[in-house]
C-alpha cells in the first residue's frame, strides 16, 4: 500500500451542478476538519489519564470482550464517544472520523508510553551515552513491554525519549529514582501533555452515506463527499454532496486499487491523501542465490556489494557501489546548526517579551520580532524535513534499482537495532543516523514492489575481521588512507594477512552480503510488521572473483567470420624443416627506451578489469555540475527497456551527489567459468619489493 498526495482543484455541487471553485472548496474543507479537530481534540483530553490509557492498552472493553481493532468502534464500545459542539450538527459519520482521529493519538499515546517504560526501567548510569550493556538491556525491555513493534524502535527515537526524560527530571527536579514512580504504569501522562491532533479528515472511518470513491478512466478518481456549507452547520441542509475530480499522479498503476481518502487544506489547497494498493510479488526469505548487502557508512550513506553463493561458498565481484551523500550531509549539519540559532532567538525574544508592559512601545517591536524569528523558525524545520525526506527516498531508489540490476533477489541490509556504540562521531557525521531509519524502510517499500526480500543482518563487528581470509582470526587494521597503513585510523581497511586493501564500508558490505547468504535458514519474520531478520552470525569468507575477459577483436572477428583465429601458413606442412644456417633473428617492437622485462610486464599490459588490490583508493566516477534545467533523459535502447538509467545523476535527483552508477552484471566466479583460478596479483607500481615479490614469481 503507497499513499499518493493529490490535489483536488474544484468540485461540483451535486444536487444543483454548481461549480465551487477551489478557494471555496479549500474553505468548505477546512470547516470540515475544524469540526472534526475540535471533537477529536475534547476526546483526547478527556481521557488523557493513566487510567483510560490503561484502559484502552488492556485491549478488552467494559463489557469484557475484545476491542475491535477500528479505533472509532473502539472509542464508541468504551463508551468515549465524541461530544458534538453546542449549536453544530454532524452526521454520525463526521463523529465516527473525530473518534477515530482520538482513537489513533491515543493507540499512538500507547506505543510511547512503552517505549518510556522500557526506557524508564532500564536507565542508564549516565544518560548522555549507554554502555553496550546497557544498549541491549532497553532492547530487551522493549521486546517486553513494546512487543513486536519494540523491535522497529530505532536508536535515534530511544536517544530521544531519553532526553525528553531528562528535560523532565531536570524541571522539576526530580532525581532519576523518582522516575520509577512513573515508570512501568504510565509515564507518558506526566511527562508530556495531550498529543495535537491533526486537522485533516479521516474518510477511512466513514462510510458510503459520507463519502464514496470511484476510478475515471486511468488517471482520475471521482470523490464524492458531504461538506459543510458553512462554518456552523446548523441543520441537515447545511450539508451537501460535492463531487471532486481528482486527478492521479502518474506513479498510481491504471490497475491500483484505491482505498479512501483523507483530506486537508495546505497553503489554501485541497490536499487528498489517496492510499492506493497494488499486488506485490512475493519474495522468499530463502533459497537466494545472488545477493546485494549494504553497509551504513558515516558519510557514504551507504555501500554495498554483490555476493553470489556457489557450492556453499560467497562470491563476489570486487566491485563497490557507493551512494556518498557528503554534501547533502553537509548542508543538513548546516541547515541543523541554523535551525537551532533560530530558536535560541526565538526564545530569547519570548523572555524580552514577556519583561516589557503590553501597552510599552517596545512591547510590539519585540513581538514582531518574535513573530519573525518564530516564521523562519519553522520554514528551516521544513526544509530539513524535506531534505531528508528526498535524501533518503533517492538512495533507497539507488540501491534497490543496483539490486536488480545486479539481478540480485535479496537486500541485506544491517540491523539498525544492533548497530549502536560503533563510530562515536559528532556533528556532521552523527546526522546520518537520523536518515538511516527512514533510508531502510524506504528501501522495505521499494523492494517489495519489485519482488525483493529484504533482511537485517546482525551490525556487531563487521568490519573487525578481514572479510577474505579470516573468520575470527585476522583482524583488519584500520588506516587513514591506503597509502598509511602504517597509522591508526577509520576509512581504510587493510588485511595483513592476505594483503587486502580497500575501503571500510566495502569490507564490511562484504562481511555483510556473506552473512545474509551463508544464513538464510535462520531468517525470522515478523508476523505483525513483516519486517525479516537474521539474528544468527553465520560467518563464512567472500572470494572476490574477477569477471571473466571479454575476447579480443580479433577473436570475435574469427568467431563472426569463422574462420580460424591462428591460421598456419599454407606452405608450412611442405617447407623443409631441415636446418641449413643460422636462425634468423626475429624482428622486435620498436620501443622509446630500453626497460627491464620485469618493468615491462608490470606496467604494458593492458588490463580491462579493476586491480584485486590498490595502493590508492578507488577513482570515484568524475561528476561535474548538471546544468540547471531539466534532467537528460536517458535514451540508449538498454535504458528504456530495463528502466534503469546509466546517469546517476538522473537517478539520485541531487546535483551534488555521487553514487556508482546503475549498471548490469556480466558474468563472473565460477559458476559460470570453469578455469577461473584465484586471480593473479597485478602489481601497480614497479617498486624493487613489488619486482622482487610478483616479478621473481613470475619467472619461475
Ligand atoms: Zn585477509
Amino acid at each position: 500500500m503507497s499513499t499518493a498526495s493529490c490535489r483536488a482543484f474544484r468540485a461540483v455541487l451535486e444536487a444543483s451542478g454548481e461549480m465551487v471553485g477551489e478557494r471555496a472548496l479549500a474553505e468548505r474543507v477546512a470547516w470540515l476538519a475544524a469540526v472534526i479537530r475540535r471533537m477529536a481534540a475534547g476526546v483526547v483530553a478527556e481521557h488523557w489519564n493513566r487510567v483510560h490509557l490503561d484502559r484502552l492498552g488492556s485491549g478488552v472493553g467494559l463489557d469484557g470482550r475484545a476491542l475491535p481493532a477500528k479505533g472509532w468502534m473502539a472509542v464508541r464500545r468504551l463508551g468515549w464517544d465524541a461530544a458534538i459542539p453546542e449549536g453544530v450538527y454532524v452526521s454520525d459519520r463526521v463523529r465516527r472520523c473525530a473518534e477515530e482521529e482520538a482513537a489513533r493519538a491515543l493507540r499512538l499515546a500507547l506505543y510511547r508510553r512503552a517505549i518510556l517504560a522500557a526506557i524508564i526501567a532500564t536507565w542508564p548510569a549516565d544518560p548522555g551515552r549507554r554502555t553496550d550493556a546497557e544498549w541491549t538491556a532497553v532492547r530487551v525491555a522493549l521486546n517486553a513491554t513494546a512487543g513486536a513493534a519494540g523491535s522497529g524502535v530505532s536508536s535515534a527515537l530511544i536517544r530521544n525519549r531519553t532526553r525528553q526524560l531528562r528535560a523532565y527530571l531536570d524541571e522539576h527536579g526530580l532525581s532519576p529514582a523518582a522516575l520509577t514512580g512513573l515508570g512501568g504504569q504510565a509515564g507518558v501522562v506526566e511527562v508530556e501533555g495531550p498529543p495535537v491532533v491533526a486537522a485533516q479528515v479521516l474518510l477511512a472511518a466513514a462510510d458510503r452515506q459520507l463519502v464514496t470513491l470511484e476510478r475515471v478512466g486511468a488517471s482520475g478518481a471521482r470523490l464524492r463527499v458531504q461538506l459543510p456549507l458553512c462554518a456552523r452547520p446548523a441543520t441537515r441542509r447545511d450539508w451537501a454532496w460535492h463531487v471532486l475530480l481528482v486527478p492521479l499522479p502518474p506513479q498510481v498503476p491504471a490497475d491500483a486499487g484505491l482505498r479512501c481518502p483523507s483530506l486537508r487544506v495546505m497553503d489554501g489547497r485541497v490536499r487528498v491523501d489517496l492510499p492506493f494498493t497494488v499486488a506485490m510479488p512475493y519474495a522468499p526469505a530463502t533459497v537466494h542465490a545472488v545477493a546485494v548487502g549494504f553497509d551504513w557508512g558515516v558519510n557514504t550513506l551507504l555501500t554495498g556489494t554483490v555476493g553470489r553463493l556457489h557450492n556453499g561458498r560467497v562470491e563476489g565481484d570486487g566491485r563497490p557501489l557507493i551512494y556518498d551523500a557528503t554534501t547533502v550531509s553537509a548542508k543538513l549539519h548546516r541547515l541543523r546548526g541554523h535551525r537551532e540559532a533560530l530558536a535560541a532567538k526565538r526564545d530569547h525574544y519570548a523572555t524580552l517579551q514577556a519583561g516589557f508592559a503590553p501597552d510599552a512601545t517596545r512591547h510590539e517591536k519585540v513581538a514582531a520580532l518574535h513573530q519573525r524569528a518564530d516564521r523562519e523558525h519553522t520554514r528551516v524545520c521544513a526544509r530539513i524535513r524535506h531534505l531528508n525526506n528526498a535524501l533518503s527516498w533517492s538512495a533507497a531508489r539507488w540501491a534497490v534499482d543496483q539490486a536488480i540490476a545486479l539481478g540480485a533477489s535479496v537486500i541485506y541490509l544491517e540491523d539498525l537495532a544492533t548497530l549502536e556504540t560503533r563510530g562515536r562521531r559528532k556533528g556532521n557525521a552523527a546526522l546520518c543516523g537520523q536518515v538511516r531509519g527512514r533510508v531502510a524502510d524506504a528501501i522495505r517499500h521499494l523492494a517489495a514492489k519489485a519482488g525483493l526480500a529484504v533482511v537485517a543482518v546482525p551490525a556487531r563487528g563487521t568490519s573487525k575481521y578481514c572479510p577474505r581470509c579470516g573468520t575470527g582470526t585476522s583482524p583488519l587494521r584500520h588506516a587513514p588512507a591506503p597509502d598509511r597503513l602504517k597509522e591508526r585510523g577509520w576509512k581504510w581497511a587493510h588485511c595483513a594477512r592476505c594483503g587486502l586493501s580497500c575501503d571500510r564500508d566495502q569490507a564490511a558490505a562484504e562481511r555483510i552480503v556473506s552473512r545474509g547468504l551463508l544464513a538464510q535458514h535462520h531468517t525470522v519474520t515478523d508476523r505483525g510488521t513483516g519486517t525479516r531478520t537474521i539474528r544468527i552470525v553465520v560467518e563464512g569468507n567472500l572470494a572476490r572473483a574477477r569477471r571473466p575477459r571479454k575476447p579480443t577483436g580479433a577473436a570475435r572477428r574469427a568467431r563472426r567470420t569463422r574462420t580460424d583465429l591462428h591460421p598456419r601458413p599454407h606452405d608450412r606442412a611442405r617447407q623443409d624443416r631441415t636446418k641449413t644456417g643460422p636462425t634468423p633473428k626475429r624482428p622486435s617492437a620498436q620501443r622509446p627506451t630500453e626497460r627491464s622485462s620485469t618493468e615491462r610486464s608490470s606496467t604494458e599490459k593492458a588490463f580491462s578489469q579493476p586491480p584485486d588490490r590498490r595502493l590508492v583508493p578507488a577513482p570515484t566516477i568524475p561528476v561535474g555540475q548538471r546544468p540547471a534545467g531539466q534532467a537528460p533523459q536517458a535514451n540508449s535502447p538498454t535504458a528504456v527497456r530495463t528502466g534503469l538509467v546509466r546517469d546517476s545523476h538522473h537517478r539520485t535527483g541531487f546535483h551534488h551527489l555521487k553514487a556508482a552508477p546503475v549498471l548490469a552484471l556480466g558474468e563472473y566466479g565460477s559458476g559460470r567459468h570453469k578455469g577461473y583460478a584465484r586471480p593473479k596479483h597485478l602489481i601497480p607500481q614497479a617498486t624493487t619489493e613489488n619486482r622482487r615479490r610478483y616479478g621473481e614469481r613470475a619467472r619461475d
